[in-house]
């Protein structure tokens, strides 16, 4: 199972994850983006602004 970047938990990552999804670590909350699967490799996710005023 691939680690969190930032506080080494376990991070859970559907089957069927496709790069540059982005998951989020349970642990700290930190967004991580879906690098490469099989098996899947994680990197922080890039600072993107997704909050469009919903
Ligand atoms: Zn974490």
């Amino acid at each position: 199972m691939p680690k969190c970047s930032e506080c080494s938990a376990d991070v859970a990552v559907e089957d069927g994850a496709q790069e540059n999804e982005i998951v989020q670590c349970a642990e700290c909350g930190t967004e991580l983006e879906v690098v490469r699967t099989a098996p899947v490799g994680l990197a922080p996710a890039p600072d993107v602004e997704e909050d469009w005023g919903e």
